[in-house]
Order: C-alpha cells, then structure tokens, then sequence
C-alpha cells in the first residue's frame, strides 16, 4: 500500500496511541500518533527486528476498517446534504420532487484497543513514545524511528 497521507486521523487509544503492525514479522505496537504525524521522515523501523518501511505499511488492518467507517460516515453525511440542497430546488407543481429523507444515523466508530498490557516508553535518541511488550523490551528493541538499537 503507498500514499500514506498525513491528512489520515490515526485511530489512537486513550493516551493518544496509534496501533502499528510490522510487514516484515507482523508485530505489534504502538506509537505516540502525534509524533508519528510530526515525523519527518516516511519510513519507520520495527521496534523488533529492525527493518524499515513505509509509515503506510504498518498501518494495521484494524485502522483501515475504522478509517472506511469514517469515510462512509462522511459520504452519507454529503449525500444527504446533497438531497437538502435538492429538496430545497422543488418547484411546486413540478412531476420531480425531492425528497431528503431524514438524516443517515452514523455507523459508530470502532473501538479499537481495549486494555493491553504494553509498556510506555520514552526513546532516549529520539525524545519519542512507544509502548512495546515488557518481555520485547527487555530483548533490545530498535527505535521506530532512527533504527537505533536501544
Ligand atoms: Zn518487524
Ligand atoms: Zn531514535
């Protein structure tokens, strides 16, 4: 997948976490989605076994299903504007009416991350966040974001 837009909310937790899995060995974390966001650069590093990729290929299958409902969301919300607009141009007498309909009711936005037990943690290289496993962090990981061993 390629066009990792910064446009995209990232679906984050409670703190502000955005879920991240990597393409090489799909594991899991998470990162601070406002820092991701300020990141320079468009590639990050698997926390566990150290390769790079594109920001867009971690994102989790998770989140783009919760980006869609968004996007749905949007649509329907357009769509009926649309109608309004429409509803508004009837002309008495007229054989074409529009009718509007009442509103769409918006699918509810997923909820993505329950309770987990991954730990915070403050990258010295880069003055960042990431919650990893306690066990991963106690093999060494790499920073997501400069590919430093930690
Ligand atoms: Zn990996
Ligand atoms: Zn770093």
């Amino acid at each position: 997948m390629s066009g990792w837009s910064k446009k995209i909310a990232l679906p984050n937790d409670s703190d502000g976490f955005a879920s991240f899995e990597c393409p090489h060995c799909e594991y899991r974390f998470k990162l601070s989605a406002s820092e991701v966001i300020e990141n320079e650069s468009e590639e990050i590093f698997c926390p566990s076994c150290g390769l790079s990729s594109e920001i867009g290929n971690f994102i989790t299958k998770q989140m783009l299903e919760a980006a869609q409902i968004q996007a749905i969301n949007m649509a329907q919300e357009a769509f009926h504007a649309m109608f309004k607009d429409l509803e508004r141009s009837n002309k008495p007498g007229s054989s074409v009416q529009w009718k509007a309909g009442s509103p769409p009711i918006p699918e509810p936005d997923k909820v993505l991350f329950g309770q987990d037990d991954l730990e915070e943690i403050q990258l010295p290289c880069c003055n960042k966040h990431l919650k990893v496993e306690t066990l991963e962090m106690q093999l060494g990981i790499y920073c997501p974001y400069c590919g430093n061993q930690i």
